[in-house]
């Protein structure tokens, strides 16, 4: 890659920004294409974020992704949003076109198309688990939610915080039956009877579980958020029990796939930027292991 006068700058805005994978699939993909983009790693802190955000299309930057702890934060500066970011109150991609900030939120998008394309599953009518209640769970339940699961219970370590993720989608979506749990001895009943389950919390970045895998069946789908290791202990003692899994970073590539083809409405390389990730995940599942 040369960088010149010419490249359109792109990045991510996040603090910290330690761990982001983006700026290896999103580079691997204008690689792929031979397009003078670029796309870097910008840590920015919460008193800046303002000032950041504001210079960036006068710096020539066609776009941007927002990760935490900014994603409902830039709202209050962008001039217009897509309807799903509007309703996920969260944005993760912003474009920079004719001097207007618009925003987007691709998170969606791509767990829908991991589910529906990787996993086989298509949402309408099916029983579904989410554990956590965070950002990450809350444009899943959405998603979900638009896409008619029959009911969606969210458990998470602080039930208030369940009960209110739960309480926005029922005021939206009055058809889908919802439920807030705490981890607690509901929980056996209440995984059983899912079709599909969903970690959106971090436990399983460190080999930790999050629930007891005795709980699952064959039949069942289970998607882990986590991507490092690429099969968690969760997605591991999942598949031994014979049931389907999908590995999260299905999620990481297709969302930012979407935000590529969002800034370059180009269609993403997305086998170029599948193997750049692979690679870069097996080399640190093996890092962490020795
Ligand atoms: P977040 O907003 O900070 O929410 C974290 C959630 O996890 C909260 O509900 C929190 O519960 C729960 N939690 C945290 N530590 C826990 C523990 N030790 N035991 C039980 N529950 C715990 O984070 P987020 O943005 O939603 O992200 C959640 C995870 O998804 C992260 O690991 C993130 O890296 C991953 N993620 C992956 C993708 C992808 O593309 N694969 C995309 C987005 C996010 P409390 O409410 O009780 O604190």
């Amino acid at each position: 890659m040369s960088i010149n006068s010419k490249t359109s700058l792109t990045g991510i805005i996040g603090y910290p920004l330690d761990k982001t994978l983006s700026p290896l699939i999103q580079n691997a993909a204008f690689e792929s294409l031979g397009l003078n983009w670029c796309y870097v790693p910008m840590p920015v802190e919460s008193e800046n974020l303002e000032t950041a955000l504001k210079g960036l299309p006068s710096l020539g930057f066609k776009g941007i992704n927002v990760t935490m702890p900014h994603k409902e934060g830039v709202l209050q500066y962008i001039d217009e949003v897509s309807s799903y970011a509007e309703l996920a109150g969260a944005v993760n991609t912003i474009h920079f076109e004719d001097s207007k900030m618009i925003g987007y939120n691709t998170d969606g998008r791509g767990f829908l198309h991991a589910l529906e394309h990787d996993g086989g599953f298509t949402p309408e009518g099916k029983q579904v688990v989410v554990l956590g209640a965070g950002g990450a769970a809350r444009s899943i339940s959405l998603i979900l939610a638009l896409n008619k699961v029959e009911s969606l219970t969210v458990v998470n370590r602080t039930l208030e915080k369940a009960q209110n993720l739960t309480a926005g989608i029922h005021k939206k979506f009055g058809d889908c039956k919802t439920k807030a749990l705490s981890f607690s001895s509901d929980l056996p009943k209440i995984i059983d009877s899912a079709d599909l389950v969903v970690n959106s919390t971090p436990v399983g970045w460190n080999g930790e579980l999050v629930i007891e895998p005795d709980l699952l069946h064959s039949g069942q789908v289970v998607m882990d958020l986590v991507y490092i290791p690429e099969e968690t202990k969760l997605l591991q003692e999942a598949k031994s029990r014979g049931v389907k899994i999908i590995p999260g970073k299905l999620m990481l590539l297709y969302q930012g796939a979407a935000s590529f083809e969002i800034w370059t409405k180009t269609q993403a390389p997305l086998e170029d930027m599948r193997k750049v990730l692979d690679k870069e995940l097996l080399e640190l599942s093996r890092n962490e292991k020795s």
